[in-house]
């Protein structure tokens, strides 16, 4: 007699190596049909059951991986006159903005790590995150990491970015993920409570399986790339709304507004 489905459902997990449904079967673990179905490219060699998968992961396959940032908007754009997608790839400038709190060591911790990005093609996002404290690493180069990581996220694999970034930091750890490294940055650790991925750990996988679609340069800084200076202004948009000082319709509505501006003076 063949069981019936709820009780292979009952007993799936989430594959620690690769967060797909994974199922025990003949003693052996493996990852679900669904899973396979819909994330051959993910699937890992050797299912790893970890904690329980929900209903909605054994639906979809897998697990979701990544989590939003509590404040954050990235799924505008705004028109491009003259853009046009071609062989050209995407410019997209990304930074971060961080300020420490006076009563930084209260929870939570430090000040908003805020991101943001503006692309050659219309598409920006900005955000805000308080870290806790135990995912470690400096604020600054983490945000300038996390701006990356939304920016990479949105745009590849459908396009084909130039980066531009103020950190050096950043243009560093990029180039060596691409020759195999797997460092993070100083103090960042990759454990999560939660069993997802690191958001850095995705952005090095992705570095490696785009490689030929991701390029990254070095920007001065507050003198002058116009893409560089949007999502700066951007991040700071980001900042206010997650320290309540502004509401979030007034944050979309300033980004929106930068956004525009900026692709008018730099069009694509
Ligand atoms: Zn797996």
């Amino acid at each position: 007699m063949t069981q019936p489905e709820t009780t292979v459902e009952l007993h799936a997990r989430i594959c620690l190596n690769c967060c797909l449904v994974t199922v025990a079967e003949d003693g052996n673990w493996r990852h679900s049909a669904e899973a396979l179905l819909n994330f051959a490219d993910d699937a890992c060699d050797e299912p790893l059951p970890g904690r329980k998968a929900r209903p909605r992961d054994v639906w979809f396959g897998r697990a979701p991986l990544v989590k939003n940032d509590p404040y954050m908007d990235d799924t505008d754009s705004v028109e491009v006159t003259g853009w046009q997608q071609g062989d050209q790839p995407v410019l997209v400038g990304t930074d971060c903005s961080y300020r420490q709190r006076r009563d930084a060591d209260r929870q939570p911790y430090g000040g908003p790590i805020c991101w943001g990005y503006v692309a050659t093609n219309g598409a920006y996002g900005f955000g805000a995150t308080f870290m806790p404290r135990r995912i470690g690493g400096d604020p600054v180069s983490n945000g300038e990491m996390r701006a990356v990581f939304w920016a990479v996220r949105r745009l590849v694999p459908r396009h084909r970015v130039v980066l531009l970034t103020d950190s050096q930091d950043t243009v560093e750890l990029i180039e060596e993920w691409r020759t195999g490294s797997t460092r993070m940055p100083r103090g960042y650790t990759v454990q999560r409570a939660s069993e997802r991925p690191a958001k850095l750990e995705l952005l090095r996988r992705n570095v490696v399986k785009h490689f030929e679609l991701i390029t990254v340069r070095w920007v001065r800084g507050h003198t002058g790339h116009p893409l560089n200076e949007g999502a700066d202004a951007l991040a700071k948009f980001a900042g206010l709304w997650a320290t309540k000082r502004v509401s979030k319709e007034a944050a979309k509505a300033d980004a929106r507004r930068t956004a525009a501006a900026v692709l008018q003076r730099f069009p694509g």
